[in-house]
């Protein structure tokens, strides 16, 4: 048996439109998750490591528990690179 090593960042982002916003996965993952004055879910965009396996775990644990499935974690291989963000033709 090999030993899984998780290399790279997550980012768990929620669908909006799917969303009901009775907050189901600020209870999943109080980390990670935090509401709005209507539940809505507020989620950082600042990548997370995939080392980091309390967040991971908490990161399936909502995405599993949305019963809205409008949670998705995204897997980043490279973290954003510092420096000015691009956004669309220009350089902010
Ligand atoms: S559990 Fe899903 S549907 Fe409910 S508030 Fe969170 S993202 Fe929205």
């Amino acid at each position: 048996m090999g030993v899984i090593r998780r290399t790279g960042m997550f980012v768990l982002q929620v669908n909006p439109i799917l969303c009901d916003s009775f907050g189901h996965c600020a209870e999943l993952a109080p980390e990670l998750v935090h509401l709005d004055e209507w539940g809505y879910p507020i989620i950082s965009s600042e990548p997370v490591p995939m080392a980091d396996i309390g967040a991971y775990e908490s990161a399936r644990y909502a995405e599993r528990g949305c019963p809205r499935k409008a949670l998705h974690i995204a897997k980043i291989n490279h973290p954003r690179p510092e420096g000015p963000v691009s956004r669309g033709r220009g350089t902010v």
